[in-house]
This record gives structure tokens, C-alpha cells and sequence, in this order.
């Protein structure tokens, strides 16, 4: 684990956060900054199997091509999401009530009902996404108790052999295992063109739903929004590197994430000083700082439901 290229903040809540395996002091592994693995689950995936990211290229070569030539899925994408539950402790074990708040803030965030969508001075307004046509239900909870105090991000919770809740139906349901993580990372999720038996997402308890044991400033649902945005094919708004590209059109150039509550006309030091987008889902703010998809990530995420699509198999007939 230590051998992942995590950021230098990250990095440094990793070291911060060494003893939590040994430890009950729950302030020790309470994020400060929005922690996020896919990416470096993602290269570490690409090691490990170096067909990866052809198979990715290729997804993304497709998608390209659909959003080009406007070839997307026009209804409404409902999908079944399976909680897996891993809990030690009572605490950790997540109630229905907290699970149902997740599945009602992600379909809130993904329709553009959140509340906070139309929030004044967004200079980006005019591009946001209107409702994402993906609505989640709750397919079942599958529940089991462990005596691991953290389960770290390679997909350990995902092997039913060690201990773990092995994926049901993945091409067909949308499994989201909820256990504490550790290290400071609120969650992570497997990008399409990845294996099936990893397939999903992963939510630290502490930062699933919007009730229950979610911790500020990361309680009102929004690493789920977050991660199933990594797990619908949207990258980190800075595109993981200084003035990187998220493969997405209206977006603008980010230096690098913003964290906390950025200042209206907070802007990018990269090429053209743009006003950065840190309203936006893929970035790292704060929950409470995050309300909006654009209209390019829509396409790149409609895009998977159509025929050849990597996520096909979940649309409806
Ligand atoms: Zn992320």
C-alpha cells in the first residue's frame, strides 16, 4: 500500500494514519480532505494486468466516437444497487435507514433535484448536465462481520476467501461494499473495462448517506456521487496531473483538486487562468461544495449504454 503514488496530501494522512490498524481513536481516522483511490486502484490494476488499458483506450476511443456522432441512450438507466455491508463493530455496521439515504442522494444528484443545484454565482450554469437519466434502486443488503479493523484498497472486501462479500450479478447490479477503509480514503471505484469479480464501488461507512454515522465535511452522500461518476467513466476533473485532461469537453483545466470550499471565482493556474469548476462531483471539495455534473460527462456516461457499450449490459431492453 505504501508503494501507491498517492498525492502528497493523501500521502501524508497515510502517514497520519499508520497506527489506525491497532487503534480504537476514531479522530485518527476521520478524514480532514476528500481521499479517493480509483485512480491509484487503476494503475495498480494496470500492473497487474497489462491488457487493462487497451481495453480502456478502446472504451474510451468508442465513447469518443458515440458522443461525436450523438449516438447515446435516451431513457431513463435504472440500476440495482447491492450493498455489501463488512462491519466490526455495531457502529460500523450501516443501517437500512443510512444505505436508503445514499440511494435517495444519488438519485437527487443524478436527476439535478439536489437542492443545491441552482446555487447562485456558478459561472458554470449553463453547462451543467440537467438530469443524468440514471436512476438507482435498492436491490438488496448483504450484510457479514468481520474482525478486520480496515480493509485498505485491494479489493480484499470483494473476496469472499478472505473474509470479504463476493460480488452478486455484477453486470447486472451495481455493488457498493461499505467497511471502514482506512488510510484516509473515503472511497474508490473500479472503472469500466476492469474485471467483473472487482466490478463497483467502495464507501468508507463513516461517508455513506447523508444520516447515521456520516462525518462531516464529507456527510451528505457525495463520495458515493463521486465514485459512481469514476464507475460511469468520468476521471478527477484535473485529470489526475498538473493541468491534466478528464476527456471531457466543457470541463475546464485544473491545476490540481481543490479541497475544502474553494472561493467563488476561484480560477486554474494553468493555460488561460479558467475559473475552475470545483462545483463539480469529480472534483475533491467538501461535500457541501459539490452540486454539479457537466453536459459533456453526461455524454461520456450515456455513451456506456449504447449498443457496444461497456455498461450495455445494464440497460434495460
Ligand atoms: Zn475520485
Amino acid at each position: 500500500m505504501k508503494k501507491l503514488l498517492l498525492s502528497a496530501s493523501v500521502a501524508m494522512m497515510l502517514f497520519s494514519c499508520q497506527k489506525e490498524d491497532n487503534s480504537t481513536n476514531t479522530q485518527v481516522d476521520t478524514a480532514a480532505n476528500r481521499g479517493c483511490a480509483s485512480h491509484e486502484v487503476l494503475e495498480r490494476q494496470m500492473q497487474e494486468d497489462p491488457t487493462l488499458a487497451s481495453r480502456m483506450a478502446n472504451i474510451d476511443k468508442f465513447t469518443n466516437e458515440a458522443v461525436k456522432a450523438g449516438r447515446l441512450v435516451n431513457g431513463v438507466i435504472e440500476i440495482p444497487v447491492v450493498f455489501n455491508v463488512l462491519y466490526r463493530t455495531t457502529t460500523e455496521n450501516t443501517s437500512l435507514a443510512q444505505l436508503q439515504s445514499q440511494i435517495d442522494v444519488l438519485n437527487a444528484d443524478f436527476a439535478a433535484t439536489n437542492a443545491d443545484y441552482n446555487t447562485a454565482n456558478n459561472p458554470y450554469s449553463a453547462v451543467r448536465s440537467g438530469n443524468m437519466n440514471i436512476r438507482f434502486v435498492l436491490d438488496q443488503v448483504i450484510r457479514k462481520s468481520t474482525t478486520k479493523t480496515s480493509w485498505g484498497t485491494t479489493d480484499t472486501m470483494k473476496n469472499a476467501k478472505r473474509g470479504g462479500i463476493a460480488a452478486t450479478s455484477p453486470t447486472t447490479k451495481l455493488n457498493i461494499w461499505v467497511c471502514t477503509i482506512g488510510g484516509g480514503i473515503l472511497g474508490y471505484a473500479q472503472f469500466p473495462g476492469g474485471a467483473s469479480s472487482t466490478d463497483g464501488v467502495v464507501l468508507d461507512s463513516k461517508y455513506t448517506g447523508n444520516t447515521g454515522t456520516a462525518t462531516a465535511p464529507f456527510n451528505l452522500g457525495r463520495t458515493a456521487t463521486h465514485e459512481v461518476g469514476h464507475w460511469l467513466n468520468l476521471r478527477h476533473i484535473w485529470g489526475d496531473a498538473t493541468c491534466g485532461s478528464d476527456q471531457v469537453a466543457d470541463t475546464p483545466t485544473h491545476d490540481s483538486a481543490n479541497y475544502g470550499v474553494p472561493a467563488v471565482g476561484h480560477r486554474s493556474t494553468c493555460s488561460g487562468t479558467p475559473l475552475e469548476m470545483y462545483m463539480n462531483y469529480m472534483d475533491y471539495t467538501d461535500d457541501r461544495g459539490m452540486y454539479m455534473f457537466s453536459a459533456g460527462q453526461k455524454a461520456r456516461t450515456a455513451a456506456l449504454f449504447v449498443s457496444g457499450g461497456a455498461r450495455v449490459s445494464f440497460a434495460q431492453p
